[in-house]
């Protein structure tokens, strides 16, 4: 029997300066075909006019193109729910204080010294045990975040210690990751999490030490740069496996200071250090009037334009470049199986705090010892489109499989259903033609050293 095919509803066609890229947003293949690939320009051709029974070539067939018979929606969803809803998959978000060490101008976290206290500690603990013996728990991770989690760095180690020998024994996986401003990442802590199971971290370096002593200094005004700049120093001696997040906050101010925070990366650090550019915004803190901020048009071509600059200089951009991939624009406040527990040992979806949003936020309590919430408020963040059916322009959307209608749950349940649609969408292609401009890089001087 011949099976007919069409072209895949999400396969998307870029054309670029000297060829033209191909990208299934639903299985997540990418291809760059040159213009001087006469053969594959032509079965391109064909894709794009729907001549899919004059296609000669199986891997295009196979990467972008779907039997004519199959719902792709349908389908898309029916993976959505199954890989999502699984319990096994436990992902925690630990905010332990609500303190800080830094006075960053943009931060808009109001400081109140609150931590978390011993008895929330040992109900978070006996929760998970209770969890892992209701549900079966395969995978297990959680990220520390605060205020500044590494004040609290008892707690994480007492937290660490006690799960790490309750799933070695269980046979569960699992692992950690701290979002920090890295100030705190001395070598003996450093060693500590590296050898437990820590193995990523998101670290704010707002460029060179002229604009992030600025915008980033300690309580008090003393500068900060180098003191981080030392700890990714001698992380960078360790022999493991993890990867560092080089978060940069950034402004026109921060753009014009970026080269000594790419020569520092590129000549002092590793592979295993990477970067994600985010615009600042005037994100509600007391300093709002204090600094200038890009408007939306220029702050996307400034990223474009900052990941370039990584780009050449072999640094990767990762989490802007994975921003593209399947579901991996879902918040995690989407995610079923995704809790964040904050100092006053409250069950939210998002991290966010504030006494408004906290009463859609908040589902639920650990404080007894296990997880429990209000399966309404909960539904809310986690059925895309908040209910039984998506929103009609999510179900039309060519990006519905990467970010399924949840790249703002909290944001949808707050305004009646209506979505965010992530802004840099529009920058797509020119962001993955940087992607594999970096991937073919790096294969040629792979080539060449051998
Ligand atoms: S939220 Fe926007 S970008 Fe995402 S699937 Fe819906 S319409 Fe598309
Ligand atoms: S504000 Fe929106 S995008 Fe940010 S964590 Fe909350 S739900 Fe997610």
């Amino acid at each position: 029997m011949v099976i007919s095919m069409k072209k895949s509803r999400y396969t998307v066609i870029f054309d670029v300066e000297d060829g033209c890229l191909v990208y299934n947003t639903c299985n997540g293949v990418q291809a760059f075909i040159p213009s001087s690939e006469f053969n594959l320009m032509q079965n391109i051709d064909r894709l794009r006019n729907g001549q899919i029974d004059r296609i000669d070539n199986e891997t295009i067939l196979q990467a972008f193109c779907v039997n004519d018979e199959v719902d792709e929606i349908a389908e898309f969803m029916a993976k959505y729910y199954s890989e999502s809803f699984d319990p096994t998959n436990l992902n925690l978000i630990i905010m332990p204080n609500n303190m800080c060490n830094f006075e960053c101008i943009y931060c808009f976290q109001d400081h109140d010294k609150k931590h978390i206290s011993d008895q929330m500690v040992e109900n978070i603990i006996a929760a998970v045990k209770d969890y892992h013996y209701k549900h079966g728990l395969k995978q297990f991770y959680i990220e520390w975040f605060g205020g500044e989690p590494m004040l609290s760095f008892s707690v994480i180690q007492y937290v660490t210690n006690e799960l790490n020998a309750f799933f070695d024994k269980q046979g569960v996986n699992y692992h950690y990751g701290m979002t920090t401003n890295g100030s705190l990442l001395t070598s003996e802590k450093i060693d500590y999490l590296l050898a437990n199971r820590f193995d990523f971290f998101q670290i704010t370096v707002d460029g060179g030490p002229q604009t992030h002593n600025h915008y980033r200094p300690y309580v008090g005004g003393r500068p900060s740069w180098e003191d981080i700049a030392n700890n990714l120093r001698y992380m960078k001696t360790i022999i493991a496996d993890y990867n560092v997040t080089i978060r940069v906050n950034f402004n026109d101010e921060i753009f014009e200071d970026l080269n000594s925070l790419l020569d520092f990366i590129s000549s002092e650090l590793d592979k295993r250090f990477t970067l994600f550019f985010h615009g600042i915004g005037k994100w509600g803190g007391k300093n709002d009037d204090n600094f200038d901020i890009l408007n939306e048009n220029v702050e996307a071509l400034t990223r474009l334009l900052l990941i370039r600059d990584s780009v050449e200089r072999r640094i990767l951009p990762k989490l802007n470049f994975d921003f593209f991939d399947p579901m991996n624009r879902v918040c995690y406040a989407g995610r079923p199986y995704h809790f964040v527990i904050g100092s006053d040992g409250k069950l939210r979806k998002c991290s966010e705090e504030t006494e408004e949003g906290d009463t859609i936020n908040v589902i639920g309590t650990v404080e007894n010892g296990q997880f429990e919430f209000d399966r309404a408020k909960w539904s809310a963040f986690v059925l895309p489109g908040g209910g039984a059916t998506l929103h009609q322009q999510c179900i039309q959307c060519i990006h519905l499989p990467i970010c399924c209608g949840q790249a703002c749950p909290k944001n949808r349940v707050k305004n009646g259903g209506k979505y965010d649609c992530p802004t840099d969408f529009s920058l797509m292609s020119e962001i993955l033609y940087e992607k594999y401009k970096f991937m073919s890089a790096l294969y040629n001087d792979i080539k060449t050293s051998l």
